[in-house]
């Protein structure tokens, strides 16, 4: 043999293994249950990952068996994710926010087998106890607890349980391709469907979406992942920061906004990540406080759409640089983020402005296209609307549990949404196909309404929604939360839409409401919207 390379398993494991060898002091900062803010270091969570992983085995878990967490981001559920990968388990994360009967299905579904709970969510796993029929052992994140143990028959406490561990326990070698975590989709219709991380689609993913030109963490950061740890991965935060070695700071359950603005000054905070409702709830409480996040840089912001007025805010009055990016569930999920190009550097403000508005474009290690309903590929030419598909290494191929292709014949991912893509790549979703309003054949997308809706100050929250109309078929309507202490009318507000939309495109209506229906990974859910007003412009006469 010779002129070869050596031959290394992308695995989970080598990703820690690396924060404990050359970053083991790094700190690890950990908002508990309590509210108590705890300090460890990538040393100690390789350490007790190991242990854990030990731990495991001799409860009797087999490669490729699945173990449930409900948590928040905090440092056991960062174990947990090291330990129970990094022994050829797969890590099952869970949104609490879901309705019994969703998680019910799912650790059913998923054939959990361990059960890690926050204190938080014990009385919701008290309650699912005995509809659960494959999870032999539930285990609680923290310390021995009496409270605790006489909720739950049986309950392991994970302090106690690293203690059953063997120190000295080493990482096994896993094929790359084995699965590593389960994450499932929060779909509105039908059943939830399992995604299935393998150690290498996780590894990629880590590398390709940390380059310069996608999360950029470095180990000089302090990274806040907002983005529940529940929610794809974190984003891959855990995963990039063992192999950074950056400071890492886990917000644990409040995810208001002063207790982040209090975290982000105390700790130093350079780069934090989340949904737009969490930075708008952080616009609010820098304000009521007076912070001026000094030492934030920049933020990741994804999972739905931010609107343009966010970035602008930020920018001019924390000199807090956004970073718009898209993905799902099923691409890990990075799958664009917006950085410049060259032609971009010393563009004005307003050209820059249109640049950084969409979802940017993708990194190495996926491709996006459009495609019409006919399958056939459109231009990108940043006007043409299609459907837009998704390939790549950190792709999901078929859903957990399911035999048939989750692909196009051509072996391509369609991703739901509607978008436009320009020669560069840069990608502008315009709506889920679902939610997109169809009026008299035209398009008209719901995200452009709302960015405009929430520029206007008396507008806390708004979502556009199609109506049945009896001429065009739909017709925009607008549902709109005011902004505390607003009295803004329907008719100012369709107002503030001229020249900035063609006039078609108005919405027809306003309606006010006190809040709007929010899913469990913080979206608003517009098919609750749909069913309430969808009737509203024809009942109107
Ligand atoms: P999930 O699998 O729950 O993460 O949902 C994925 C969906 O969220 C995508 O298909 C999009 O519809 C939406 N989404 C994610 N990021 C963005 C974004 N930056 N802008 C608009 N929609 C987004």
């Amino acid at each position: 043999m010779s002129g070869t390379m050596m031959h290394q398993p992308l695995t989970i494991s080598s990703l820690i293994e690396h924060a404990a060898r050359y970053h083991a002091g790094g700190e690890v900062v950990s908002v508990e249950t309590t509210g108590e803010v705890s300090r460890t270091s990538w040393g100690e969570v390789e350490a007790n990952a190991r242990r854990l992983a030990s731990a495991l085995g001799k409860l009797g878990l087999e490669q490729g068996d699945r173990c449930a967490t409900i948590a928040w981001n905090n440092r056991r559920h960062l174990e947990v994710y090291f330990g129970v990968a990094g022994a050829g388990l797969v890590c099952h994360t869970i949104n609490p926010r879901l309705f019994p009967e969703q998680l019910i299905y799912i650790i059913n579904h998923a054939q959990d087998k361990v059960l890690f709970l926050d204190k938080t969510f014990l009385p919701v796993a008290a309650k699912l106890g005995e509809h659960l029929k494959t999870v032999e052992h539930v285990v609680l994140l923290g310390p021995r607890d009496e409270e605790a143990a006489a909720m739950v028959p049986g309950l392991i406490f994970y302090d106690e349980l690293l203690e059953t561990g063997d120190q000295d326990y080493r990482w096994p070698e896993l094929d790359e391709n084995s699965p590593s975590s389960l994450c499932y989709t929060s779909g509105t219709t039908g059943h939830p469907k399992g995604v299935q991380y393998t150690h290498r689609s996780t590894v990629l993913h880590a590398i390709g979406g940390n380059q310069p030109d996608g999360l950029a963490i470095a180990a000089r950061d302090t990274v806040l992942p907002v983005v529940p740890m529940f929610h794809v991965n974190a984003w891959a935060v855990p995963y990039i920061a063992a192999a950074v070695g950056c400071k890492l700071v886990l917000p644990g359950p409040g995810l208001d906004g002063e207790s982040l603005v209090r975290l982000i000054d105390g700790e130093k905070v350079t780069l934090a990540l989340g949904v737009p409702t969490i930075w708008l709830g952080l616009l609010g409480a820098l304000e009521a406080t007076g912070s001026r996040a000094a030492s934030l840089e920049r933020t990741v912001v994804g999972g739905s759409a931010l609107a343009p007025s966010m970035i602008a805010t930020f920018r001019e009055k924390y000199d807090v640089e956004l970073i718009h990016a898209w993905g799902m569930t099923e691409t890990s999920p990075l799958g664009s983020m917006n950085q410049i190009l060259q032609k971009h550097v010393g563009l004005d403000a307003e050209d820059m402005a249109k640049v950084r508005l969409g979802q940017g474009r993708p990194p190495w290690g996926v491709e996006l296209r459009i495609v019409d309903a006919e399958g056939k590929v459109l231009p990108n030419d940043g006007e043409t609307q299609g459907d837009l598909q998704i390939r790549g290494h950190w792709v999901v191929e078929s859903y957990f549990g399911a035999d048939e292709s989750a692909l196009t014949d051509d072996g391509w991912f369609d991703t739901g949404d509607v978008a436009t893509l320009d020669g560069d790549g840069y990608l502008v979703i315009r709506d889920r196909s679902k939610d997109i309003i169809k009026s008299g054949g035209e398009w008209i997308s719901t995200v452009e309404l709302e960015n405009i809706a929430i520029a206007h100050p008396g507008v806390a929250n708004a979502a556009a929604i199609a109506a049945r109309h009896e001429k065009w078929d739909e017709r925009p309507l607008l549902i709109v939360v005011k902004a505390e202490g607003a009295d803004v009318t329907g008719q100012e507000l369709l107002d503030f839409y001229d020249g900035k939309i063609a006039s078609w495109q108005v919405p027809d209506d306003v309606i006010f409401v006190e809040e709007l229906p929010i899913g469990a990974t913080g979206k608003v859910l517009k098919n609750k919207l749909r069913e309430q007003f969808a009737e509203h412009l024809i009942s109107a006469g």
